[in-house]
């Protein structure tokens, strides 16, 4: 959606993009002077492929300071960006016909990357009625005893949904029962929390040794294009992961982990500041999507998306007498003619939604809104 919008904008026609996941702010200036400096102190060959160590300690105290979680440097494996970690925990530990268990909505890449190892995605499907968050007795009734890896995001793309810590000890209790399982954590939105505090599940320690939490730079320091990640896990899936990746791609680039280093030294203010852009857009976004007749939201606790539902529309016929008949038909059809770029829901396992991104500029949110409302006004 995002190719087929600027597509749209070359041809001169005003898109507003609101597919994208990434925010719309600068790396911060600390971040960008660390990077500057690392060129001139000569930080321009390979480096170690697990990642500097001093990053690592970086890494290290986040954890216990932010988390209050104990890990040691050996446990940390920094990558080329979050997806580059969850590719390698999967790659290291899937084999041919193992099942990884996997709520909907999911991000994109996870059931590709699954595919990759020739292993079989199961979901777990939630809805908006639940906030998309899955129950014990659902995770019970999807293991099964090829169950290898549970994966998910809290604060989650696409639906904002953050796991509270008494429901992610509610699903501890049914890991207890399956020591086998493996879970992986993606906390790439921990920042972006609106209801508490962050909660990992690695602070359960009846589990901790098995959850391999996945984690980066990219979204609370604004650093995307950096490709900085890193996993925290057990020493034998870290070195596993560090034998992967000494194979693909060997360490990550030197200077975006020279300000890795100050980003996370130097603490939190500037993500602060991000925090309470994407809080005071929630609440425009919301009261926009509510004042459009047949869209249906919840309000999401994290991350910097709304997942509404849109199902009300399908069957409905635009101008030209085309049907919307799925969620990736609506999401054109908005591009088209409303000339906002979304993510139909098929793109995350549930089709009955779609994907919009509030890491935009106020102005372009109110406009955006206006546009979608006009466009689904005219189906009939
Ligand atoms: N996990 C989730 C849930 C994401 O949304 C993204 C980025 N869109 C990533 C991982 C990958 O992040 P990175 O830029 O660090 O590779």
């Amino acid at each position: 959606m995002t190719k087929l919008g600027r597509e749209l904008s070359a041809k001169g026609i005003n898109v507003i993009s609101l597919s994208v996941g990434e925010p719309d702010f600068n790396t911060p200036d600390h971040v960008k002077n660390a990077a500057k400096k690392a060129l001139d102190d000569n930080y321009t060959r390979y480096s170690p492929v697990p990642g500097y160590p001093e990053l690592r300690q970086a890494i290290v105290n986040k954890l216990k300071t932010e988390n209050n979680l104990d890990y040691d440097i050996s446990q940390i494996v920094v990558s080329t960006g979050a997806k580059q970690s969850l590719s390698n925990v999967i790659l290291t530990l899937i084999n041919p016909g193992d099942e990884v268990i996997i709520p909907t909505p999911y991000w994109v890449s996870y059931s590709e990357m699954v595919v990759l190892a020739e292993g079989k995605s199961v979901y777990i499907d939630t809805d908006l009625e639940s906030n998309f968050k899955i129950t014990p007795a659902q995770l019970e009734a999807a293991i099964t005893p090829k169950s290898k890896l549970f994966m998910f995001s809290s604060p989650c793309n696409p639906t904002g949904s953050v796991y509270s810590k008494d429901e992610l000890a509610a699903l501890v209790k049914v890991f207890e029962k399956h020591p086998n399982i493996f879970i992986l954590s993606d906390e790439i939105y921990e920042h972006i929390n609106f209801v508490d505090q962050h909660e990992s599940i690695a602070q359960f320690d009846s589990v901790k040794d098995r959850v391999i939490i996945v984690n980066g730079f990219s979204k609370a320091f604004a650093m995307t294009g950096w490709r900085l990640g890193y996993i925290a896990a057990n020493k034998e899936i870290a070195a596993a992961n560090d034998k992967l990746q000494g194979q693909t791609t060997s360490g990550t680039c030197s200077i975006s982990q020279r300000a890795g280093i100050v980003a996370y030294e130097q603490g939190l203010e500037s993500v602060l500041e991000m925090k309470k852009a994407f809080l005071r857009r929630r609440e425009l976004v919301y009261n926009l999507l509510n004042e459009i007749p047949g869209v249906k939201t919840n309000l999401p606790d994290g991350a910097f998306y709304f997942f509404p539902e849109i199902s009300s529309f399908f069957g409905k016929k635009d101008a030209d007498g085309n049907v919307i008949k799925d969620s990736s038909d609506l999401a054109l059809y908005l591009l088209n003619v409303g000339h906002v770029a979304t993510v139909g829901g098929d793109s995350f396992g549930n089709d009955n939604y779609i994907r919009l991104s509030y890491a935009a500029s106020d102005e372009s949110l109110v406009e955006a809104l206006r546009r979608i409302k006009e466009a689904l006004g005219k189906l009939s």
